[in-house]
């Protein structure tokens, strides 16, 4: 089951680094940005990299391989909305992926129909919507399944069928985010999860539903991304503060190639098994 999940992703695993509120200049925005392209220049044939810097700092990097993507969207795509910033304006600067719904932002009243708005004006103007999904806790009945179907039910209401290759849904339950700690889901867990959502997804969207990838976000480091990455049946990660430091993030990048190259490993394995013969 595990290989067959993964036989059915894209090729290479994305990886998305959400920088949040942070770094504080531009200055270091570029130093950070420039580290991070160093480091994954290794990764580059096996893994696809983005990162996330806060939208004022988009359009001073100069892009490199690591795509840039922003942190949110306006609801609104233009006129009278002081403060606000537009999907088309962060495109403009180069963006080519934003997040929307992070939990965040959601824990600050963003609901699931402002989610569903956003998610439109991202893939309206070509960009590629990271829509977050997670529950804030487990409990034993099982209610944050219905909560999960709900959230992706609401905020991928407005995406059609031809436009699910636009979409990833990240799997980001609140309660790994951001741990001191750095616990992280258990693979199994995981493994399960993203069972239950792309059946979900398929409900949803058809066999279309098949070309949403699933991402994983809460506390990744290079600790547990090879585990996760190998048996949690995901197509890659959205890891916050591993993603603020190039030698953390390269710590990502090094352990999720090792389990893509591991599950080359054991794909090969079982094409080389041959049936036994018929007397
Ligand atoms: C996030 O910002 O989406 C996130 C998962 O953060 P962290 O990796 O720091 O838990």
């Amino acid at each position: 089951m595990i290989l067959q999940n993964h036989m059915k992703k894209t090729p290479k695993p994305l990886i998305v680094g959400n920088w949040k509120l942070t770094p504080n200049t531009l200055n270091e925005a570029k130093e950070r940005y420039l580290g991070i392209v160093k480091v994954y220049k290794k990764f580059k044939s096996v893994i696809d990299a983005v990162v996330c810097p806060p939208a004022t700092f988009i359009s001073s990097l100069k892009k490199k391989d690591v795509a840039i993507g922003t942190q949110n969207v306006s609801f609104w795509t233009t006129g009278s909305k002081t403060g606000e910033i537009s999907a088309s304006m962060v495109k403009s600067c180069g963006a080519t992926y934003s997040i929307v719904g992070h939990s965040e932002r959601r824990a600050m009243g963003e609901t699931d129909e402002v989610v569903a708005e956003k998610v439109a004006e991202v893939v309206k103007c070509g960009m590629i919507a990271v829509v977050c999904v997670g529950e804030a806790e487990r409990d034993e009945e099982g209610n944050y399944l219905e909560i999960i179907k709900s959230q992706i039910k609401k905020s991928l209401g407005r995406v059609s069928k031809q436009e699910v290759h636009k979409v990833i849904v990240a799997y980001e339950p609140v309660w790994a985010i951001g741990r001191t700690d750095n616990v992280a889901i258990t693979s199994h867990d995981l493994h399960q999860m993203a069972i239950f959502i792309r059946k979900y997804l398929k409900e949803v969207f058809g066999i279309a539903g098949d070309l949403i990838r699933i991402i994983y976000g809460g506390s990744v480091t290079a600790e547990n991304a090879f585990d996760l990455y190998l048996n949690g049946g995901v197509s890659g990660f959205l890891p916050g503060r591993s993603s603020w430091e190039a030698e953390t993030f390269k710590g990502v990048f090094s352990a999720t190639a090792e389990a893509v190259k591991e599950l080359k490993k054991r794909s090969r394995q079982v094409t080389k098994v041959k049936p036994p013969r018929r007397k």
